[in-house]
């Protein structure tokens, strides 16, 4: 195999989609996997849609994923400028070779001429395709005389250069996810491979970069898979030997039904960007949602490709240990935000209480409480379980740092018995002679009280929980007292029985 040498070419257009990020992500994992470069280049010719931020947007969002970029912008290297629009001079000599060869041509077809073309084939229920059939009656330099296109080039009238796909020509081509592939040049048209702007299209700058970079291995979404065809033929008529290729299957919406996109996420509430989006629209970020990247790599790298095991779980060395392109997927990958939360939830479940407790004390301060770290560690320990993102445990522990405003009605009702108010207050001093106000402590004495005077164990736990919480919900009530402590155990006893005593 040529030395792996493979890009991530984004075009600066917006926030990053997370399909994107999973082209990265494939793309560096197989860089890596085969002692490979991974490059970005950022593919900025098309003017008119520059986004401004969307160049930094894509940056920060690899390395917030941890993906590497050996060669770019930033970082450098022997195959510069990775930025497309630094390149610029360079692309119209590769337009004129083509022309020279007669593989390429001058057309001079007006915007508004080309519409009423395209309106007038669907009228008639056909597509428009400027090629072979058609392009020896429109205004181009293969129908106009030699000295008709040239007096019009010199005049400076406004041109684009079409490739000149043969007619009827069977082109053969590989694809390594989806196989052999056979297409008929009748069935393409004559892409324009360079604008009236003075700027190469996708077509012709992106080959001539892979082409100048070495690229070896092209790996990028499947929506580029229609102009494959185009791609071998100009690679064809340059005379150099292609890349492979590799097409990603769409990421699909939750039920499978097209691709996903930014609405489905705003409808279902959830991120379809790695990162808050600030500009203009706003979107939702997985970084900012709570994600960690550990969870976001691992739930992308199985949206597509399979490890051919049971395996769910993967860290990214892991991952290019593990990575093959003939595992990719042909199909479309559903996408399924409750897996996306699963992911997470292990990966907090990995997290050591102390740094747990560092995330979420800025959530305490928030909320106007400061506990020294040790404290919230314990506390953190009690719920992680019960949360798939830090900023959830404050729902979990509310309860913890305040004492109940209400307690609940139905469980008043359902709970609370004609003798709870004077267990309760037995309970209070039962707990006030403890000295080491510690769950396994509290606990032997507590049981040993409601044994000895031969209580429901239900009924007690019960009254307690409601007096503390408020509610029925929450971790053993031994290990919630011993966090708020004695004094805020013993007055909430006190608060709890006189109000829902007088209720109930
Ligand atoms: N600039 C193209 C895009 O943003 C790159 C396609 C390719 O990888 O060839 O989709």
């Amino acid at each position: 195999m040529r030395q792996v040498r493979v890009r991530f070419a984004p075009s600066p257009t917006g926030p990053l989609h997370i399909g994107g990020v999973r082209t990265a992500l494939y793309n560096y994992l197989f860089a890596k996997k085969n002692n490979g470069t991974f490059i970005l280049r950022i593919e900025d010719t098309d003017q008119t849609r520059f986004v401004e931020g969307a160049e930094e947007y894509i940056i920060e969002s690899l390395k917030w994923c941890g993906i590497v970029v050996d060669e770019g912008i930033r970082e450098g290297g022997n195959y510069g400028p990775y930025r497309q629009s630094d390149r610029k001079d360079l692309f119209r000599q590769y337009a004129d070779t083509l022309v020279d060869k007669g593989d390429a041509y001058y057309a001079f077809d007006t915007p508004e001429q080309l519409e009423k073309l395209r309106t007038d084939s669907e009228k008639k229920g056909n597509t428009f395709l400027y090629n072979a059939s058609v392009r020896n009656n429109l205004a181009n330099s293969l129908s106009l005389s030699e000295s008709e296109w040239k007096k019009r080039l010199a005049k400076e009238d406004s041109y684009v250069i079409r490739y000149k796909m043969p007619k009827n020509e069977d082109i053969h081509f590989d694809d390594i996810v989806r196989g052999h592939i056979v297409v008929n040049t009748d069935t393409l048209d004559d892409k324009v491979l360079f604008k009236s702007d003075g700027m190469p299209t996708y077509h012709l700058a992106h080959i001539v970069d892979d082409h100048l970079m070495e690229i070896s291995h092209v790996i990028r979404g499947e929506e580029w898979l229609p102009s494959l065809p185009l791609h071998f033929m100009i690679y064809r008529s340059f005379g150099w030997e292609p890349p492979l290729f590799a097409h990603l299957p769409l990421l699909l919406k939750p039920d499978g039904k097209g691709k996903l996109s930014k609405r489905d996420g705003d409808k279902m509430g959830f991120p379809v960007f790695p990162l808050y989006w600030p500009y203009g629209e706003t979107a939702k970020g997985y970084r900012e949602e709570g994600y960690y990247p550990e969870a976001f790599v691992n739930m992308l790298a199985l949206l597509g490709w399979n490890p051919g095991t049971e395996k769910e779980i993967f860290s990214m060395d892991e991952l290019i240990d593990s990575f093959s392109i003939e595992r990719v997927h042909k199909s479309g990958s559903r996408f399924d935000p409750e897996k996306a939360k699963w992911f997470n939830h292990h990966y907090l479940q990995c997290r050591s209480n102390n740094e747990l407790a560092l995330e979420f004390r800025e959530y305490i301060r928030a909320q106007g409480f400061h506990y020294d770290i040790v404290h919230i560690e314990t506390l953190v320990e009690l719920v992680k379980e019960r949360v798939s993102f830090v900023k959830d445990m404050w729902q979990e522990t509310d309860f913890f740092f305040k004492r109940p405003e209400t307690y609940d009605q139905d469980v008043i009702k359902k709970r609370w018995k004609p003798e709870s108010s004077a267990q309760m207050l037995e309970l209070k001093s039962v707990l006030e002679s403890i000295d080491e106000f510690k769950p396994p402590v509290i606990e032997q004495v507590v049981k040993r009280w409601i044994e000895e005077k031969g209580y429901n164990t239900g009924t007690v736990m019960n009254a307690f929980r409601l007096v503390i919480v408020g509610a029925s919900h929450g971790p053993h009530m031994f290990d919630i007292i011993s966090w708020i402590g004695k004094e805020e155990t013993l007055n909430r006893i006190d608060k709890g029985v006189t109000i829902i005593g007088k209720q109930s």
